[in-house]
């Protein structure tokens, strides 16, 4: 079997990794995401020291932040586009990698990475249409449609969606910098620690700010059940590890929906429908295994 090389890039810290699976990960290394330069250095080091002991690396995957150019066919593929962190805008990530380890680099949005990790090796194995969402530093979304990765013009922006924000039950203005009250706006994990004046890790359970979370995470659901009929929700990312909100996140979604879709994936069996990832926090890096031997797979196509 090739070996691959995954990278979680990720807005704080970068995790890289090699190996062929899940059951089999030969090394993983986690650092704090600094200026270009000096962090796509380091996923090199790392590669480099890695091949010496492990033999030549394959393909590498990269699971993104972004905005990112996932499109193969576009000049500035692989790069992270206008992201807002200072130093990123406009970075050549995978055609770096390519041209420092000479292999074929697959490239997509840190949410399709970890999308395609839990199809492989995860909660949506089975599965041909499915959204991952990752509620975090930031909110977060992909997934597969009909057994393909969702592209499209760039690729989706699940959490700059709008939602209803009654201002009377919650003045809180939202704190996304291009739109306010957006869905990430207003239940990230950052929006959540300015809303109530302290880190969500530590409002207790039976606090009012879990109550309101899972309604603004089942209204946005809510949207996505109706817009793209996913067969699973899978819900990763810090704030999700709160796992006190999945029951409150489900029955708001039941009650939201008013049985208009009548599956019984919703009405009867929700706890199997709204998830959490079965990767745990790995599925970002093992999902970036499975985009390297995709374009491993597609190069070998090319030269066929
Ligand atoms: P990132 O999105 O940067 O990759 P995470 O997915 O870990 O990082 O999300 C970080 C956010 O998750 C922070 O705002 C943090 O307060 C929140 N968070 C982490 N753990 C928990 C927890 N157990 N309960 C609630 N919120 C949490
Ligand atoms: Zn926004």
């Amino acid at each position: 079997m090739p070996l691959w090389g995954g990278v979680e890039a990720g807005g704080t810290k970068f995790v890289c990794a090699i190996g062929e699976n899940p059951g089999l990960v030969l090394a993983v290394t986690r650092f704090p995401t600094k200026d270009p330069t000096t962090t796509l250095e380091q996923v090199i080091k790392f590669f480099r020291e890695q091949e010496k002991k492990f033999g030549p690396i394959a393909a590498v995957g990269v699971s993104s932040f972004g905005p990112v150019d996932p499109d193969p066919q576009s000049p500035t593929f692989g790069y992270i586009t206008t992201t807002p962190k200072p130093g990123w805008a406009s970075t050549d990530v995978a055609g770096y990698l390519r041209r420092e380890l000479e292999v074929p680099v697959g490239f997509d949005t840190d949410v399709n990475g970890a999308a395609l990790g839990e199809f492989r090796w995860g909660a949506a194995e089975e599965l041909d249409t499915f959204i991952y969402l990752t509620i975090g530093t930031g909110i977060g979304g992909g997934g597969l449609v009909n057994g393909k990765l969702m592209h499209g013009l760039v690729h989706p922006e699940m959490g700059h969606m709008r939602i209803p924000h009654n201002t009377n039950d919650d003045p809180f203005p939202g704190i996304c910098p291009y739109h306010g009250d957006c869905w990430e706006g207003l239940a990230s994990g950052p929006a959540m620690e300015q809303r109530w004046g302290k880190p969500a890790t530590e409002l207790p359970d039976d606090h009012p700010a879990w109550r309101l979370e899972a309604e603004y995470l089942a209204l946005a659901l809510h949207n996505l059940i109706l817009a793209i009929s996913p067969q699973r929700i899978i819900m990763g990312g810090g704030v999700m590890q709160r796992t006190a909100l999945f029951p409150l996140v489900r029955q708001r979604v039941q009650e939201l929906l008013h049985s208009y879709v009548k599956h019984p994936q919703i009405i009867s069996k929700i706890d199997e429908y709204i998830v959490p990832p079965a990767l745990g926090n790995r599925s970002g890096v093992l999902g970036a295994f499975a985009l390297a031997e995709a374009a491993w797979q597609s190069e070998k196509q090319n030269e066929a």
